[in-house]
């Protein structure tokens, strides 16, 4: 089924229990700051409504129903292009993904595990999470991922903590019709606008020790016990004022929770691993790759963004044709190109998951594109600044421009270039005060992992035996000759070299 937007919305009406700023919410419809989010969380409903998205964003179940194409798991490369273009036009639409972003991925890493743990184990988790997958597709639910746990004192293991065992979240207790699960995860995007959140955990689990923190299950956000406390809004305002004063912030307030699981009861069908520690380390293996290609895809849209305020800000302060200038725009373009084209290749150059019938995106593009795109952020924000001058600092507000007294004042003396309205000017200046603020930098260098997460997928998922070969043929040291990519090129010493006349000794060399 592809629900519609009136149905979406209707289905938050749902008594979950969420705090923001210290009040309860009653709805989030309704509330004047959560509204944005749930505006943006319904893009998601639009576009497969939408004829002209609909080749993208639908397909057809066994049945031959119309079901989200998002809630499949991918079997091919092309799956995975068709993923990322849903998720660059979502990106771009204004919202699109917020709701499907981190579910899917923990939809299909749950996939992943369930079939390697089935195939290893002789587990049923396979069937379980495909008929969760059928109710999902069935009824359109939109899901997050819940996946970072709060963690405590990052240097020692969940069961080591010392002021608590619950910095990661576990099951405390095994029922005959279910388990009772207790714990906290932190930073959850899209919690206001989800119906259900998929569970996961965070990290590999390693031994017996740790059984009962690996666990992944999936719980709608009304449940018993589950509380939603939200992350303070960026912008406390609503309506035209924030859409003018605060274009990037007050359209994606953050949509993250902290989310507390005080032994919430989670029936055996939604429960996807419990306690099989092995493959803990697959689960989080395979989402964080599935998420660091959504994120590069909204990266890639959001860098559209960006590199177009610059240009924006050079034309209307009538200095695009400086060399420099050009050079900066250049350099900001051939970045977000770079995160593009990388996500590209990680579907393109996708690689089979064992003992699955799934296909993960490349580890190595999907690590570079986000990678890139934080190591470089900082950079593309400096550039920006540097091209807009002192204006997204200074810039009049929505209220200083809509107060006729002054407005006549701020239209002369803070024009650019001839024949660009002010109030373009102002808004193009406050899209790079909001953007370049501290909110999106934080979230960008730590979304879909930090740095650290990504150099470690980098570092292990780097082909040294060929880039050591490659070395070693170059040094001519012997061990290269069975790496795969190099040991059966023909040397050019062995095969045209006797090809060649004697050495010519008459030189002095
Ligand atoms: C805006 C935003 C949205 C997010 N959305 C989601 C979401 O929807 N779902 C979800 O599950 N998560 C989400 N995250 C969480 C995100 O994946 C984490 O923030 C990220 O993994 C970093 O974890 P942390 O915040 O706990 O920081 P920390 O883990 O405390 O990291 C801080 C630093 O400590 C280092 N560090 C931590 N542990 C170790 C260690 N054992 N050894 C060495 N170094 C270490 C890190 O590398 C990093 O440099 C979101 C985060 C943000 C900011």
């Amino acid at each position: 089924m592809i629900r519609t937007v009136e149905q979406y919305l209707q289905s938050l009406d749902d008594g979950r229990q969420m705090w923001c700023l210290g009040e309860k919410v009653k709805d989030v419809r309704s509330h004047p700051t959560i509204q944005n989010i749930i505006r943006s969380s319904a893009m998601d409903y639009v576009l497969p409504n939408d004829p002209r998205f609909k080749h993208l964003f639908v397909t057809k179940d066994a049945d031959g129903e119309d079901i989200n194409f998002l809630l499949t798991a991918p079997k091919s490369a092309d799956d995975l292009l068709r993923r990322r273009e849903c998720f660059i036009t979502g990106m771009r639409s204004g919202g699109g993904i917020v709701l499907h972003c981190m579910g899917i991925d923990a939809l299909t890493a749950c996939t992943v595990a369930a079939q390697k743990m089935d195939k290893n184990l002789g587990t049923q988790y396979t069937p379980r999470i495909e008929a969760y997958r059928t109710y999902l597709q069935k009824k359109d639910i939109g899901i997050t991922g819940a996946i970072t746990d709060v963690k405590g004192d990052r240097g020692l293991r969940a069961s080591k903590q010392v002021q608590h065992k619950d910095f990661y979240v576990r099951v405390v207790d095994k029922q005959k019709d279910g388990i009772v699960v207790r714990g906290a995860k932190v930073h959850i995007s899209a919690s206001h606008g989800a119906n259900e959140a998929l569970v996961l955990p965070c990290r590999a689990h390693n031994d017996e020790e740790e059984k009962d923190y690996a666990l992944a299950f999936a719980v709608p956000m009304n449940a018993k016990g589950l509380k939603l406390l939200g992350v303070e809004p960026n912008v406390r305002l609503s309506g035209e004022e924030c859409d003018w004063d605060y274009p990037i912030s007050g359209a994606g307030q953050p949509t993250e929770s902290l989310i507390i699981f005080d032994d919430v009861f989670v029936p055996w069908d939604r429960v996807f691993m419990c306690g099989e520690w092995q493959f803990s380390r697959d689960i989080t293996y395979a989402f964080a790759l599935f998420h660091r290609l959504f994120g590069s895809s909204r990266m890639s849209a959001e860098l559209e963004i960006l590199v177009g305020a610059a240009a924006l800000m050079a034309e209307y302060n009538g200095i695009e044709k400086y060399e420099h200038v050009r050079n900066k725009l250049a350099w900001l373009a051939m970045y977000a190109d770079t995160v593009k084209g990388m996500s590209k290749l990680a579907c393109t150059d996708c690689e089979k998951s064992k003992d699955t019938d799934l296909v993960i995106p490349n580890a190595m593009y999907a690590n570079i594109a986000k990678f890139t795109f934080a190591e470089n952020l900082h950079e593309a924000n400096k550039i920006v600044q540097d091209i807009s001058g002192g204006m997204p600092a200074t810039v009049p507000a929505y209220k200083d421009w809509k107060n006729p007294e002054i407005q006549p004042y701020i239209e002369k003396y803070l024009a650019g270039k001839a024949g660009i309205p002010t109030a373009d000017r102002i808004k193009a200046s406050r899209l790079v005060k909001d953007y370049t603020g501290a909110y999106h930098q934080v979230a960008n260098i730590h979304g879909e992992g930090s740095l650290a997460a990504q150099r470690m997928f980098l570092f292990m998922s780097a082909d040294w035996n060929k880039y050591k070969a490659a070395a070693k043929r170059a040094a001519h040291i012997d061990g290269w000759q069975k790496e795969p990519h190099y040991g059966h090129l023909p040397e050019p010493e062995k095969v045209v070299g006797p090809k060649l006349p004697p050495i010519d000794k008459s030189y002095k060399l």
